[in-house]
């Protein structure tokens, strides 16, 4: 049995090369007291049988750095150490077999110049003369990547284990941690069949252990392993060396020339979860008996892409278990239900090429107490409490692995583990046509088909099949009336004698307001970043409502408890499941509204940001004057129970106005007009309110002050350098999504935070930030450029504003 220190600053739990990275990069901080626990051998999970392919291009700005620093590390780390990591610059190329495939790769491109990354975009004949094995008869074309690389991942974990060493980290292999030691809501240390070791900091990089190591301090880590499936062939005769790696996305293969022998793995439309009871105890350096059977129809594709393997003789049929999370991205971050407690696992089969920026990244979150940057998409905070239900993680499993290769297609929604969360209106809203889409589990109309139509995606990168149909249920908000389900937004209410005050500090806006009054509002940190963007409703003197988004439920939620001092009289409850949300919205909203209510809606009775209580139907429902979509209307908050009998008058009602239902993709199309930001996208915590324009919703100068008034003092009196503005492209036929590059004279200036079709302008909308590092981002500044937005590679003429395309003035809100 080893001995181990009886304390730690911080104890890592795991040897794999996510585990060494962060002892690396945490000794490299400075933070030297770390010890890393691993249970049998350092990369005995799923590290020593990786591929080891490390390519740089991510779905965005800011986990494409992590990729990117992961080479630059990866580049020099021999060096450094002494100790070999089989480290290639070799490059990469990716073919598409389909017009759609090839937009895809264009638009990756046109993202990955954005992010500075090296790209060449490809004809299929030069892809040939890449990788002159390649059978092209259907290839449209492809990208290379010269800076992709290779690694052995096994020498390169060892290199940041000797790295983290040389820096005082201690690694103690043979040790398992049996569980976790908390005290007042922290992380106090953990046990292990080597003794107990106090901690401040306890890190899980247990890979596909790690749900069952969170669950060892009641933390949910929402992953679950599958088989994952590679060959390598004999020596193939004349094989070049040093060929960059292969992806054929089509045909679910990435090919690596090893040492005269090809790789050759796949990424299956069906997938193979792996111990769903929990991993064996034995499991160390295991190999899963192959399954010919299943990897037939892919290797059948590999051979139409390479057709020397068909005369090829295979020599390692492997199958090793990875971890996958419900949705492909990995979990980084302090787990919202234990302080100190902080989780990088679940790579979804890109570990080693996210090791390193993961590692740096966590590093400096433990030690400066937050994240170097904006990490939402890898957030733990992301996930939702019943993510970690096996039966869901099983099932969801079954397709995610297969999604890394299936066309990424704008509004693609999972298959699996549907149905999970559903509003007391779902089938309602089936019954009237609703396609649903689903953000954490919960199900909510997008759009809704026409009776007879089936209410199903067809995905393109162009014109999907349901534009015509939302963009009548737009027109509908814009011109009579529309109703929206918007029971899924996460509800909190925050009541007691300090309500008032303990919001007030975490408020940049000012909620020391009258009784009925709606405040619009940003959280922010003490850099000035915006944690939450929502509203607060003073329901009482000493009670508030606080409505944000259900994909940051867990996020706010933790933001507000946090914030309440430990002697403040003021308690928080997440109230999201006791209320639906009804969105009424449009010019004849007020009237239909009246049908149905004695309450006086007249604007002097009922203006703008207000709210009150009222008769509906034979309910008592709260009515909100606020909007999302730029128009007079009325959110409805009515106890879940009621939801269905206020909904049926409603409905029942609204025929005579014309009201219509709307989905989401018409909320999207309608914000976006108005400008209205979308946190996740548009704004995050490393935008503040000056940069995203929100200035007007910050009360600098109300009593108390609040948390990052001192950094936005600084950052008003020295200027912005960037700056949000909205985008409408010159080009109908054209449509944004989200990070397309923003071109400003001709110079690369940003990049589309969020896009959508704006249907009353009749123009492909966005909105993004401008940046420019020589001087003050004016509005005149913005005013005086000429735009392009690149789509797939190709510049598309825009106007740029910094107010709302759409009324900017705001008349039609305040009506
Ligand atoms: C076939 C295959 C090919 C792949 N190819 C690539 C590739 O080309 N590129 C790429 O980027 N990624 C690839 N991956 C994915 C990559 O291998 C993983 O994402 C990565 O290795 C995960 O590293 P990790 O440190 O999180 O997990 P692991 O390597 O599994 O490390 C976790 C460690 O925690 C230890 N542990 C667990 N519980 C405890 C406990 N209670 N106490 C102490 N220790 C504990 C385990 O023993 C284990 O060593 C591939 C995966 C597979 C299966």
């Amino acid at each position: 049995m080893q001995s181990i220190p009886s304390q730690a600053r911080v104890v890592i739990i795991g040897g794999g090369i996510v585990g060494c990275s962060v002892a690396y990069h945490l000794a490299r901080r400075g933070c030297a007291d770390v010890l890393l626990l691993e249970r049998r051998q350092l990369t005995c999970g799923t590290t020593w049988h990786a591929a080891g392919l490390v390519g740089q291009l991510r779905a965005t700005h800011n986990l494409t750095r992590l990729a990117q620093y992961t080479t630059q590390l990866y580049a020099g780390l021999e060096r450094e150490t002494g100790q070999a990591t089989g480290f290639r610059q070799t490059g990469s190329v990716a073919v598409a077999a389909s017009e759609a495939r090839f937009e895809e790769l264009k638009r990756g491109a046109s993202m990955a110049r954005c992010f500075g990354l090296e790209v060449q975009i490809l004809s299929a004949g030069e892809a040939r003369e890449r990788w002159p094995l390649l059978s092209i008869e259907d290839v449209v074309g492809a990208v290379y990547l010269p800076k992709d690389g290779r690694c052995n991942p096994v020498d390169t974990t060892q290199a940041l284990a000797r790295g983290a060493r040389m820096r005082g980290a201690r690694i103690v292999e043979g040790v398992k941690v049996t569980g976790v030691l908390r005290a007042g809501g922290r992380v106090t240390g953990v046990t292990t069949d080597a003794g107990e070791v106090r901690a401040d900091v306890v890190v899980n990089c247990a890979g596909m252990w790690g749900r069952e190591v969170g669950a060892f301090a009641d933390v949910s880590v929402p992953l679950q392993a599958a088989e994952h499936f590679y060959i390598v062939t004999e020596p193939i005769p004349g094989l070049p060396s040093g060929l960059p790696v292969l992806r054929d996305a089509d045909a679910r293969s990435y090919f690596k020339e090893d040492a005269g022998k090809l790789l050759v793995g796949w990424f299956e439309p069906v997938a193979k979860p792996w111990a769903t009871e929990g991993i064996p105890e034995s499991c160390a350096f295991e190999q899963l008996p192959p399954d010919l059977q299943h990897i037939e129809p892919l290797f059948a594709g590999a051979m139409r892409r390479v057709p020397i393997l068909e005369t090829t003789g295979v020599q390692v049929f492997f199958n090793g278990p990875e971890s996958f999370t419900p949705d492909d991205r990995y979990l980084l971050g302090e787990a919202p239900e234990l302080r100190g407690f902080y989780v990088a696992a679940g790579f979804n089969s890109i570990g080693i090429q996210s090791a390193g920026g993961a590692g740096k990244v966590l590093a400096d979150w433990i030690i400066d107490g937050h994240p170097p940057f904006d990490l939402w998409d890898v957030d733990i905070r992301r996930c939702a409490p019943f993510q970690r239900n096996r039966r869901y993680l099983r099932d969801r499993t079954v397709e995610v692995l297969g999604l890394l290769y299936a066309m990424h297609w704008p509004y693609l929604q999972a298959e699996s583990a549907r149905g999970v969360r559903k509003s007391a209106l779902h089938d309602r809203l089936l019954a009237a046509g609703a396609c649903f889409g689903e953000v954490a589990g919960f199900e909510r109309a997008n759009w809704f088909a026409a009776p007879g139509v089936e209410a199903r995606y067809e995905y393109s990168y162009g014109r999907q099949n349901w534009f015509a149909a939302s963009a009548a249920e737009h027109r509908a908000v814009r011109e009579t009336v529309g109703l929206f389900d918007q029971s899924s937004f996460a509800k909190f209410a925050l009541k007691g004698p300090d309500a008032a005050g303990v919001l007030n500090r975490v408020c940049a806006n000012q909620v020391d307001v009258p009784v009925g009054r709606i405040v619009y509002t940003q959280w922010l940190n003490e850099r000035g970043g915006i944690e939450a963007d929502l509203t607060v409703t003073r329901e009482a003197e000493d009670a508030y409502l606080i409505v944000t988004a259900c994909a940051t439920q867990t996020r706010d939620f933790l933001w507000l408890t946090r914030s309440i001092p430990q002697e403040a009289r003021a308690v928080a409850v997440d109230v999201s499941s006791a209320y639906a949300v009804l969105g009424l919205m449009g010019p004849k909203s007020r009237e239909l509204l009246q049908a149905l209510t004695d309450a006086d809606l007249s604007t002097a009775a009922f203006p703008f940001g207000t709210s009150r209580i009222i008769d509906l139907g034979y309910a008592r429902v709260r009515a909100s004057r606020i909007t999302y979509v730029g128009e007079l209307g009325y959110e409805l908050y009515i106890p879940t129970e009621f939801a269905q009998s206020v909904y049926d008058v409603i409905v029942e009602a609204g025929a005579r106005f014309g009201l219509r239902l709307a989905g989401y993709h018409a909320l999207n199309s309608l914000r976006i007009e108005k400008a209205y930001r979308h946190w996740g996208h548009d704004i995050s915590d490393e935008d503040t309110p000056i940069e995203a324009g929100l200035a007007f919703a910050v009360a600098w100068e109300k009593p108390g002050g609040f948390l990052g008034r001192e950094a936005l003092l600084r950052q008003r009196a020295g200027g912005v350098r960037r700056r949000l503005a909205a985008f409408a492209l010159e080009r109908a036929d054209r449509l944004l999504y989200h990070n397309e590059p923003i071109w400003r004279n001709g110079e690369l200036v940003g990049k589309i935070s969020s896009g959508m079709f704006g249907h009353t302008l009749g123009a492909a909308l966005g909105l993004g930030y401008v940046a420019s590092a020589a001087e003050p981002v004016s509005a005149e500044w913005v005013a005086a450029g000429r735009y392009e937005i690149e789509v797939a590679a190709e510049r598309v003429p825009a106007r740029v504003s910094l107010r709302p395309f759409y009324d900017p003035a705001g008349e039609r809100v305040k009506c």
